[in-house]
Order: C-alpha cells, then sequence, then structure tokens
C-alpha cells in the first residue's frame, strides 16, 4: 500500500470518488481561458493524486497548475459525484506552503498590512490621503504602478474617516415605526470589511434595525483569517500574535446569529466555525430566509446582480440575493455567467496578474453586454476587482454591495429617512 504524501486516509478516498467525467470542465474559470486539462478541475485532481503518490519528479512544475486555481469551487457545484474540491485544495495549499514553495514576499506583505490591525490602519490613512490629493487617479491615469497595482487602485471605495467598529460595543436597537421587534443578532466587521467598507456595515445595520433586529457590534474583533487559509497559510504560526481567527469577541454575546455581509468570510466561518459562537450566518440569507420588509419604493436604476463564488458555490446561497434585488429594485437584469467567478479569489490578481486579467475580462464584457448601471455583489474582493476593472475598461458602472442597495431602496421613503437621520 502506497503511505500517502499529504492526505489523511478518507481525504484520499474522497480524491478517488472523482470518475473523471469532465462534467466540471465546462465551469471552470481557468479551464475556460487556457483550454488546458492540467488547469481544469479533474487536471488538478489527478496532480493531488499524484503528489500524494509520491509520484512526482518536477517539484514546483506541479504546483503552477494548482497556483492557478482560483479556489472557486464552481466544480464543487457541477459535480454529480460530490467530490469535495475545496477541502482537497486547501489541505494540498498548505502541504504546499510548508514543504515546497512557501508564500512569496509580496503575498505575505500584503496580507499583513491588510488584515494586520496597526499596519491595516497605517495602509489606510496613506490610501486615504492618496485619495484626498486625488493622486490615485493621476498614478492611474499615468499608468504610474504595475496594472494589477493600478486596477486595486482604481477599484478602492472612497475610504472612510474611521473604521466601523469602535473601542466598545456598540448595540442599534430596532428602528421600525410599527415597532417590529426581533431577535438579537451581532455582526461580524471583519478587516478590509471594517476599515474600507464601513459604509456598508453602516447600511446593513440600519436595514437590520428597520427589519425589528438589534444589533450588537462587539469590541476586539479580528480577521477571520479566509485570506490565510485560501493562500495556504496556517494562522496560528503564520500571523505572528495578531490573532488571526480569534473570534472571542462573539461567545459571550447571547446573540442568535452572527450577521456576516462579505461572501468571503461567511464562507469560512462556517467551515471553520468555532463552539461557542452563534450560527454563522449570511445578512442577506438571514433577512431573505426570515421575512424580509420589502421597500415602499423601488430603485429605478438598472440593476445586475454578479454572485460571488463564496456566495452562490461554496455557500449555496442561490435564490435569496436575486430575492432581495427584486424586492428592491425596478429594474433588476439577469447577467448571463453571474455565477463564474471574476478573477478576484483573494490574492489571485497579484499573483496570477494574466489569467486574472483574462477572466475578468470575460465578466466586463457580459456587464457591457447587459448595460446596468449599478452591478450588485457582496463581496469586498469582487466589489473592488469587478470595479477597478469597470474604470480601467473605461465603463461608468457604479459595482454595490447588495445591502447597500436595499438601503438605498428604503431611503426613498420618507419615513426611513426620517427614522435614521434623528
Ligand atoms: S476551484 Fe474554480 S478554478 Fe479551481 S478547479 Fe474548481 S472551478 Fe476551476
Ligand atoms: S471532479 Fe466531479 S465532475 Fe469533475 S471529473 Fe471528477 S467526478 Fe467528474
Amino acid at each position: 500500500m502506497t503511505a500517502h504524501l499529504m492526505f489523511q486516509p478518507d481525504q484520499a478516498r474522497q480524491l478517488q470518488t472523482c470518475i473523471h467525467c469532465g462534467l466540471c470542465l465546462p465551469s471552470c474559470p481557468t479551464y475556460m481561458v487556457t483550454g488546458r486539462e492540467a488547469d481544469s478541475p479533474r487536471g488538478r485532481l489527478v496532480l493531488m493524486n499524484s503528489i500524494d503518490r509520491h509520484e512526482w519528479s518536477d517539484r514546483s512544475g506541479h504546483f503552477v497548475h494548482i497556483d492557478r486555481c482560483l479556489g472557486c469551487l464552481a466544480c464543487e457545484t457541477a459535480c454529480p459525484s460530490g467530490v469535495p474540491y475545496g477541502s482537497l485544495l486547501e489541505q494540498v495549499r498548505s502541504f504546499q506552503r510548508r514543504e515546497v514553495t512557501p508564500l512569496k514576499l509580496g503575498s505575505r506583505t500584503i496580507l499583513r498590512w491588510t488584515t494586520a490591525p496597526v499596519l491595516r490602519r497605517r495602509l489606510t490613512r496613506l490610501l486615504a490621503w492618496l485619495q484626498k490629493l486625488r493622486l490615485d487617479r493621476l498614478a492611474v491615469r499615468l499608468r504610474l504602478l504595475p496594472r494589477p497595482l493600478r486596477m486595486q487602485l482604481a477599484g478602492l471605495p472612497k475610504l472612510p474617516a474611521k473604521s466601523f467598529t469602535a473601542a466598545a460595543e456598540q448595540r442599534f436597537e430596532p428602528r421600525h415605526p410599527e415597532g417590529i421587534h426581533r431577535e438579537t443578532v451581532a455582526l461580524f466587521a471583519g478587516c478590509v470589511m471594517d476599515s474600507w467598507f464601513a459604509n456598508v456595515h453602516a447600511a446593513t445595520v440600519r436595514v437590520m434595525q428597520w427589519n425589528g433586529y438589534t444589533v450588537i457590534v462587539p469590541a476586539g474583533q479580528h480577521c477571520c483569517g479566509a485570506l490565510h487559509a485560501h493562500a495556504g497559510i496556517d494562522t496560528a504560526t503564520g500571523a505572528k500574535g495578531e490573532r488571526v481567527g480569534d473570534m472571542s469577541a462573539f461567545s459571550q454575546t447571547g446573540a442568535a446569529a452572527l450577521i456576516v455581509n462579505s461572501a468571503g468570510c461567511g464562507a469560512h466561518l462556517k467551515h471553520a466555525a468555532a463552539d461557542g459562537l452563534p450560527q454563522v450566518v449570511d445578512a442577506v440569507e438571514w433577512l431573505v430566509d426570515n421575512g424580509l420588509l420589502p421597500p415602499v419604493h423601488k430603485l429605478p436604476e438598472k440593476v445586475t446582480y454578479d454572485a460571488p463564488c463564496h456566495l452562490f458555490h461554496a455557500q449555496k446561497i442561490v435564490q435569496q440575493p436575486e430575492a432581495l434585488l427584486r424586492a428592491a429594485c425596478e429594474n433588476l437584469i439577469p447577467l448571463p455567467e453571474s455565477e463564474v467567478c471574476c478573477g478576484s479569489a483573494g490574492l489571485y490578481s497579484l499573483t496570477e496578474p494574466d489569467l486574472s486579467r483574462q477572466i475578468l475580462g470575460r465578466k466586463l464584457a457580459m456587464l457591457e453586454k447587459v448595460d446596468a448601471e449599478i452591478v450588485a455583489t457582496a463581496n469586498p474582493g469582487c466589489q473592488m476587482q469587478i470595479q477597478g476593472g469597470l474604470k480601467l475598461d473605461g465603463q461608468r458602472r457604479q459595482v454595490r454591495h447588495t445591502l447597500e442597495i436595499l438601503d438605498a431602496a428604503y431611503s426613498l421613503d420618507e419615513t426611513y429617512r426620517r427614522v435614521f437621520a434623528e
């Protein structure tokens, strides 16, 4: 019997459930672009098997095709045999980082500067200063930086003056004028979402309050570690005491649910949720499944929805975002290939810039065809990737979080505006 190099026996058995039917190939974004078997899910599973059975001579060559995988999990959705591709990929990436190729310095630096609180605050201040002096626009227009960095700069939202979480726990009471009162929920603020997308958190809290929920935002929150897990980094050893993955802020809240509004964080937390945590639920999933109060007026703009992979494929949240957007928008237009990855995938747009650009190009072409004014999505990485791509492509469309769109629709009603102006 061959000893396994990477997988536990049950994982090795799961790998063997692939019957090589190829039904996953047409849904794989990297296979769509390169047309190469090695860049398909089936090809990558064969490579994983060969590495696991010590049948590999080219140590880094085998990993080129693993590195090109977005981890989008479209193959899991397509697979009739139920091959758990995502957990196998995570195991392979963690083996790769330990034994073959450590994460490159540039990627490690970006991870630390976006997820470690002190460094992220410094980076945010620098970026906000660049935005204030409009130097970000200049750098993009004059092409002063490599394209992947220009795209990130162009895709950045207008940075808020301060992050959403405060030094002490915040509590927001229900604010529906008819006195609707439902459960208490806790909001997961995250890292990048907390510093760069505070407006999305503010919109999330308002729509929750309007729907009758009490929202608590505990102090002392930390990055969930989704980006680290995606890159194959062990958060305990890789985070250098920065408490990545520490969810203890939520253990005593007594909340009915831990509400997450970032698809990547939600998928990771559902997968890795620790004992004592409230049930992890995506914000849109929670609102729709528990009976969303429909807005009185609908937004008139043409809106389309791009499904984040970690919502659609990883969490299987398919119907709820569209149900919410149908309630909030007069003109909701279906986006062809909405469930196909935009090429963001954590650090992918920086580590695999050419493939990421080609994958994004397909998305931008679909958006141009549909010609919506607003693109709805629900993940910070997707929002920045698509917004940056649109700007560099000269398309004047706004990318907005689904909950910002709901908040904007509620705001068309005078009572909502008055309640939250008080
Ligand atoms: S996770 Fe996405 S990119 Fe990777 S093999 Fe599956 S479909 Fe292809
Ligand atoms: S992963 Fe699933 S869909 Fe893809 S070839 Fe294997 S069995 Fe078929």
